[in-house]
């Protein structure tokens, strides 16, 4: 599926602070990162021009290693990029503390389906000529403190055009904010403007020259994803000029630089990730027209060997073009169960040497695995453990199989961890519980493909999309989940899984869902699961043909090239 000849698309220059191209290269940390590399993928795959920015990471996110009581403790996951990649020649220079400090990249090219590749550039500031201090500033993914990531993100914003103009990328280039990390990008392109305009030139008429050459995806409505940096910390790291030219373009909020209202600022397209999160948004940016383009997966990444196989065999064009997936209501049930019986048992292996519990290949697996962060509620189908186990005694045995990081500073994730340890504890094998330490997207792949039931619990409206139930889908698996994110747009009830609740809300009431839960897990779903296991295909088969086929990377980037890269018209 190439891109079609009637859509002009300039090249894309796509910047992210995290981004996954490899399970066991840790320059990601969630669902940001996943996307990102999945994005990258889906262009590759699409023909699209594109050019990938992001940093090295040396030092990586962070390994998670959990105690008996599901205490967190986190140790470096470092990298040698000079193992793997080929570094590009031209080093470039970003004014960061008053001093010079060099970077260089380094090149990871991602391959497409039909050999057209797209370049990740991964700056790293770990040169010689650096202080000791500034060869640190590419090591961790949102370690450190303010100073720490202000300074990371002048490298990866200011250091990454420069780095793509040394490489002769300059003409017709349509940047691509992933996020609010890369908004800095947008001085770089206002100097630019202002060298080829001249001193004359009016600041609105500069303002507006380097708007027309971005657009900014926008990735959450909760607060601590979008930065924030006290403006006396801005001079301090950009210096007096480019500080004073950020305040009069507008990109400070209550005396604060904020990210999101530069990259706001500083875009002619502005998209959030799910129909839902684009009202959400909306709502929090007046004065910006936001619009939607839902996220989605690469598929062939996502989808387990048994699956791949089965869709090899009765949709082969599937992997070329994604859409085919819909066809894969032809599949016979039968066939559709081994696969998944297969990457069933491959999940179940891992758990047991992972974490030495052997758990049973006929009982519903839910399963549960993302960040461990508050708003996700990993604990909340532990509400009421009385409830649960009456469930698993009468209605058929039920276990789950959860897995999840809190960022380091993140107590309430923490916390959340150790609840579900507990609960784990409390239910014994009432209902197995099994927490998996260091989650990752090579766990993720298991995950995603080896449970019979993907449960998502976030609070509305904070899940601006969600993707892991996407890759669930995929792999034919049905998901249990709140309406907010993409669930509202890929649920129907009893057809491609169940909702939690039966509305879109504003408001949520835990214990309301949490029944709500119950009630599905004790009168539909595991009845269905127990006795009709037929039926029970049916369903995993609708979730492959109908939000396969649709929720996934190469449907999102093909809308993206046809409503945002292009520049405006007229
Ligand atoms: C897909 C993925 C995520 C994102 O999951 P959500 O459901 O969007 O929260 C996070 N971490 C890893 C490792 C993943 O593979």
């Amino acid at each position: 599926m190439d891109i079609e000849a009637s859509v002009p698309v300039p090249l894309v220059a796509y910047f992210s602070m995290e981004i996954c191209l490899e399970p066991e290269i840790p320059t990601y940390s969630g669902g940001l990162g996943i996307l990102a590399g999945d994005t990258v993928r889906a262009a590759a795959d699409l023909g699209v021009p594109m050019v990938a920015v992001s940093l090295v990471h040396r030092k990586g996110y962070f390994h998670q290693h959990l105690d008996e009581d599901g205490n967190q403790s986190e140790a470096p996951s470092p990298w040698s990029p000079e193992d793997v990649l080929e570094p590009v020649s031209p080093h470039v220079s970003v004014s960061i503390d008053g001093r010079t400090v060099r970077a260089q990249a380094w090149r990871y090219p991602v391959q497409g389906i039909g050999g057209h590749a797209v370049p990740v550039y991964l700056l790293d500031t770990a040169l010689a000529e650096n202080s000791e201090h500034d060869k640190t500033l590419t090591d961790y993914l949102y370690g450190g403190d303010d100073h720490y990531r202000l300074r990371q993100e002048a490298v990866l914003g200011l250091g990454g055009v420069c780095l793509l103009r040394e490489l002769g990328i300059t003409e017709d280039v349509c940047y691509h904010m992933n996020e609010g990390h890369s908004a800095l990008l947008a001085l770089a392109l206002v100097e630019g403007q202002m060298a080829s305009k001249g001193p004359e030139a009016a600041t609105d008429e500069i303002v507006e020259a380097a708007r027309q050459q971005s657009i900014f995806t926008t990735h959450t409505p909760v607060p601590a994803g979008h930065d924030q940096f006290p403006i006396s910390l801005v001079r301090e790291v950009l210096g007096e000029r480019r500080a004073a030219l950020l305040e009069a373009a507008g990109c400070c909020l209550d005396g604060r630089l904020n990210m999101t209202h530069t990259a706001l600022r500083f875009s002619r397209y502005v998209n959030g990730v799910s129909m839902r999160h684009d009202e959400v948004s909306s709502g929090m940016f007046p004065g910006y027209p936001v619009n939607a383009i839902t996220n989605g997966v690469h598929a062939v990444t996502w989808t387990s060997p048994a699956f791949q196989a089965l869709y090899d065999k009765h949709v082969p064009e599937w992997r070329r073009d994604n859409y085919y997936l819909r066809y894969a209501v032809g599949i016979p049930l039968d066939e559709i169960q081994q696969a998944h019986t297969g990457a069933k048992k491959e999940l179940l292996a891992v758990v047991k040497e992972r974490a030495g519990v052997a758990l049973d290949k006929d009982t519903l697996t839910i399963g549960f695995a993302r960040r461990a962060t508050g708003y996700k509620r990993a604990d909340l189908l532990f509400s009421d453990l009385d409830r649960l186990r009456s469930i698993a005694r009468r209605m058929g045995p039920l276990q789950a199989i959860y897995a999840g990081k809190a960022h380091p500073r993140d107590q309430e994730g923490k916390n959340m961890i150790r609840r579900v340890f507990q609960a784990a504890a409390e239910l014994g094998d009432t209902a197995p519980v099994v927490y998996l330490e260091d989650y990752d997207a090579a766990l993720a792949r298991l995950l995603c493909s080896g449970v019979d039931l993907w449960l998502n619990t976030p609070l509305p409206p904070h899940e601006a999309s969600g993707t892991s139930g996407m890759k669930a889908a995929l792999n034919g698996i049905p998901s249990l989940s709140v309406l907010d994110g993409w669930w509202i747009e890929g649920h129907v009830e009893g057809v491609t899984g169940w909702s939690i609740g039966d509305s879109v809300g504003t408001s949520s009431d835990s214990a309301v869902e949490a029944a709500s839960l119950y009630d599905k897990l004790e009168q539909v779903i595991l009845p269905l699961f127990c006795q009709h296991p037929k039926a029970y295909a049916q369903i995993m088969r609708n979730a492959i043909a109908m939000n396969g086929s649709f929720f996934n990377t190469q449907r999102m980037m093909s809308q993206y090239v046809r409503n945002a890269y292009p520049a405006a018209r007229g």
